[in-house]
């Protein structure tokens, strides 16, 4: 089989934004919980690129198409569904009418599916507050398309507006600004209004809907969650509007308003969502000291790089979450200590290695920009753009002179394509014409950096004292035999920051397993059971799981059940797949929750575990 993109522009979409291509979206939906679908219509304005042009293409995927039709005449408009891919879903082709004049406005009548792969339905038992029922959305990298007929490709971007309507007792949001106050509409509805004035892709839309509570943090920022965690998470997240402020100091003017959060429930599959207006959290970063805090301090920089400048098509998805990684550890170094932004790429470049050991030095999603022809972005997701991104901008930025040459690019670049979306290519070109004097930057061999799949070809020094604290207590343990008197106590860890402890632990895990009886030392003297902070927990109890430690297990399945995002659902997964032992509980414990967890997460820990 040879391998094709679905269409020139985007190898994940069907549609062709160069010949007709959607400015804006008015969806009109209800949110039937007993059915578990959205029900209503969506109105695109169209604009022809060529005068030829009379065919709409769009992606689709398990909607139940009722009508089409041109919105100003009410005449009913020809369209064809092609047969449905399990990972693309479905074309839609519309044939705009021939008439002059303005842009037709195609409204499209339509249902969702109950097993939509971008919408998660949770029952009342199912929530902290055990009353109501919960709905939200993951629409990146191509789920959009389950949610709204769209060209669903970040090359396209759209305005919106929407009009919900949902349970009278239930809070609306969405990745926009909400539109006037909710109004009473019978039957037990409320209609919410919303408007994103910013065009954004198709994979920033996103929809939350259940019993949730806010606390305002300053004039444009509040925290939202279910109101059983509102005061822990305005705890957690107080420094909101300082990061927004030192994120505007680098990357420039905030446009989108306002700044929320919302922390989802714990089936949530990923650390955080750039929403825009509305970021997305996981409850796992609520630490209760603050210490994870650098998912919002990621997903603000996420309102320039991504959001603002957008990657064409996922391919690129390395200048969304490379350049994204760039701008966080800028922010953290003022926020917190110089130091913390080696220190974090240093902690960053061991979880690099570790996803390119697990894929393979040859896997060929491990290059920086992959082929995504017939492959699932789902597939190729992992920390590879995030952190080989991240590394290569960091080498431009020594090139380039250090930050104090990199600094106005950064900015320069951000002006240059805001409100678009671009592809390496573009990238490159404005560095060079940026940068025409600096000879250093003409020797970066590009063809390595962006085509060769392992590790980056070039890594730069990010030693720091922070992790030589980490790394010597590593040693210490490896090399203690249990013969020895023991050397530890319980203040190695006190004088640590989590981030510290974290890294000492991933340190532990590039060694070989420590001993069983090791484990059980540490456990004593650290408690290491009883940390909260997810990242510690979630290294812990690998080092456990490699340790062969049996009591463990449990711990691990509670662990990787009590939440679904996928950063730690998936490693341990795995790594309890690789234990003979622990491979059946693995598997019956996937098997008995699949259902309940996100359709990105069943779908990649069902592949871990092969099973599909
Ligand atoms: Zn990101």
């Amino acid at each position: 089989m040879t391998k094709e993109g679905l269409s020139s522009g985007d190898p994940n979409s069907y549609s062709n934004p160069d010949e007709v291509a959607v400015s804006h979206l008015d969806v009109s939906l209800t949110i039937d919980f007993e059915r578990k679908i959205l029900i209503g219509e969506v109105n695109l304005t169209t604009e022809k690129k060529k005068d030829d042009a009379h065919l709409l293409v769009l992606d689709t995927r398990e909607l139940k198409i009722k009508d089409i039709s041109d919105k100003d005449t009410g005449t009913k408009l020809d369209y064809t569904i092609d047969k449905d891919d399990p990972v693309f879903g479905s074309k839609l082709t519309v044939k705009l009418p021939s008439r002059l004049g303005k842009n037709v406005i195609v409204k499209i009548e339509y249902e969702t599916s109950p097993s939509a792969s971008a919408l998660q339905w949770l029952s009342p038992q199912q929530t902290a507050g055990g009353k109501h029922p919960y709905l939200f959305s993951q629409c990146q990298a191509i789920h959009c398309r389950s949610v709204i007929p769209c060209q669903d490709s970040p090359a396209v971007k759209v305005t919106y507006s929407a009009q919900i309507r949902a349970p009278e007792d239930l809070v609306v949001l969405m990745s926009a600004v909400r539109d006037g106050e909710p109004s009473l509409v019978g039957k037990g509805l409320k209609l919410h209004k919303f408007r994103q004035n910013v065009p954004i892709p198709s994979y920033l839309f996103a929809i939350a809907v259940g019993a949730l509570a806010s606390h305002r943090l300053s004039p444009r920022c509040q925290v939202w969650s279910e109101k059983e965690f509102v005061d822990q998470a305005a705890y957690e997240f107080a420094e909101t509007e300082k990061m927004l402020s030192i994120a505007e100091d680098i990357c420039g003017e905030y446009v989108w308003g306002v700044y929320d959060l919302l922390v989802l429930p714990p089936s949530f599959p990923f650390g955080g969502m750039e929403n825009p207006c509305l970021t997305f959290v996981t409850p796992t970063v609520l630490a209760g000291d603050r210490s994870l805090a650098d998912v919002v301090a990621h997903e603000i920089s996420h309102s320039w790089t991504g959001n603002l400048v957008t990657n064409k098509n996922f391919e690129h998805f390395w200048l969304n979450e490379g350049f994204t990684m760039f701008v966080e550890r800028k922010i953290l170094a003022r926020l917190i200590h110089p130091d913390q932004r080696k220190f974090s790429a240093f902690c960053g470049l061991k979880d690099l290695r570790d996803a390119i050991n697990t894929r393979g030095q040859n896997d060929p999603m491990t290059c920086l920009v992959p082929d995504l022809r017939s492959v699932s972005p789902d597939d190729s997701f992992s920390v590879v753009p995030y952190e080989k991104g991240h590394t290569f901008l960091y080498y431009l930025e020594e090139l380039a002179g250090g930050p104090e040459k990199f600094d106005p690019f950064l900015r320069a670049y951000l002006e240059k394509f805001k409100y678009k979306s671009i592809g390496t290519d573009d990238f490159k070109e404005f560095l060079y014409e940026y940068f025409a004097q600096n000879a250093d930057l003409k020797k970066v061999d590009w063809d390595t950096w962006l085509k060769k799949p392992g590790m980056p070809p070039v890594i730069p020094d990010y030693k720091t004292s922070l992790e030589e604290t980490c790394t010597d207590l590593c040693k210490k343990w490896v090399k203690w035999s249990e013969t020895e008197s023991c050397p530890f106590s319980a203040t190695d860890l006190k004088n640590l920051s989590s981030l510290q402890v974290k890294e000492f632990l991933a340190q532990l895990l590039e060694e070989k397993p420590l001993s069983l009886e090791k484990l059980k030392t540490m456990e004593k003297i650290y408690k290491l059971n009883s940390v909260k902070n997810s990242e510690i927990r979630f290294r812990w109890l690998r080092l456990c799981i490699r340790g062969k430690w049996k009591e463990q297990i449990q711990h691990a399945l509670d662990f990787v059940t009590e939440q679904g995002r996928m950063k730690f659902v998936r490693p341990i997964y795995r790594e309890l797949y690789a234990w003979d032992e622990a491979r059946e509980a693995a598997i019956s414990s996937y098997k008995a929750h699949a259902s309940s967890m996100m359709y990105v997460s069943a779908y990649t820990v069902g592949k871990d575990l092969h099973l599909n």
